[in-house]
């Protein structure tokens, strides 16, 4: 078989257009034990070890069995802009990295992958695993003091994409988890926080109490009752902390994918759709935007209500 550094794969793949980072595929069950260990000694919440142990519940996946590495890389994102038009009024609110698109982009990730390993015999599939936590012990990426992955060279701007493959990794390389250097003395992120998510000490995000968590992606949809709805700016999640962040200096500005939804697309988006009524050409825009299969069509069209509701009524 050729080689192309997958005999003993110990460092990124030759080929692969984006950053990446191979461990041997047993290191899935670290994960595990680390975020059951994180549970019982009281660092994660029931809360967050449910939207956890979801992914660990799925079965592995059959056409995996011969999965002998996990890679994991970073693919490069910008910020999405989203226009609405409400009582003859346009407005524009952001989409962080990492929600339009996403899966999109994984499954191209995954094929230009495949590309690159056919040729030498091998494969790559997705594989559902904590990203952020494999990035970290991987070497891809480094947390902020927000619990935010930074990858050097993209900041913030990317998105995690994991898979399962039958590329040998020999060489087992899983460091501990890393802050960046420039956190121990900056304060940006916890200043910009609106919800006090970021605390003065200790270096664990409460996750419970940040924004994102309420996207309806990593946890629950509805927003809790403490959460003032004057602190929601973006369409999805909440960008402040990666914004005022000087890791992120050169991307702040990086605004692509522009999307754009009618007075009338509006009104009925805000007044409430089911995935039966929607017409076709929001069904359609919503799953260009990739977000029917991010979120589910009815929690899609439920959340888009939802930030509209608060959104317009600030107009
Ligand atoms: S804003 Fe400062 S403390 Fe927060 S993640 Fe960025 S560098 Fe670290
Ligand atoms: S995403 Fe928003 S709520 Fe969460 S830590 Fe950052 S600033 Fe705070």
């Amino acid at each position: 078989m050729a080689s192309a550094q997958t005999a003993g794969v110990n460092g990124p793949l030759t080929g692969v257009p984006f950053v990446h980072r191979i461990v041997p595929a047993t290191r899935r069950d670290d994960l595990r034990q680390e975020i059951q260990a994180a549970h019982d000694t009281g660092q994660l919440s029931d809360l967050i070890f449910r939207n956890y142990a979801r992914i660990f519940d799925c079965p592995f996946p059959d056409d995996c069995a011969g999965a002998r590495s996990l890679i994991v890389g970073a693919i490069p994102h910008p910020q999405s802009r989203v226009a609405f038009t409400w009582r003859g009024s346009r407005f524009t609110v952001l989409v962080p990295p990492s929600y339009i698109r996403y899966w999109q982009l994984t499954r191209q990730a995954e094929d230009t992958l495949n590309e690159r390993l056919a040729p030498i015999g091998h494969w790559a599939r997705f594989a559902r695993v904590p990203q952020k936590a494999l990035a970290a012990h991987s070497g891809l990426a480094l947390y902020g003091r927000n619990n935010i992955a930074y990858v050097p060279g993209l900041g913030s701007f990317h998105m995690l994409v994991s898979y399962y493959s039958s590329v040998p990794c020999e060489e087992d390389r899983w460091l501990e988890p890393r802050l960046l250097e420039r956190c121990e003395r900056c304060t940006a992120c916890r200043r910009a926080c609106p919800t006090r998510a970021i605390p003065e000490d200790r270096t664990a995000l409460r996750q419970e109490r940040c924004i994102t968590f309420y996207s309806g992606y990593s946890g629950p949809q509805g927003l809790p009752e403490w959460l003032d709805t004057d602190w929601i700016e973006c369409l999805i999640g909440c960008r402040r902390c990666q914004i005022v962040c000087p890791e992120n200096r050169a991307f702040r500005r990086w605004v692509e994918d522009d999307w754009e939804f009618s007075e009338e697309e509006t009104s009925m988006l805000l007044e409430g759709l089911t995935g039966t009524k929607v017409p076709d050409a929001i069904r359609a825009k919503l799953d260009a935007m990739g977000l029917i299969e991010f979120f589910g069509l009815e929690e899609c069209l439920q959340m888009l209500s939802r930030k509209l509701a608060i959104l317009t009524a600030r107009r």
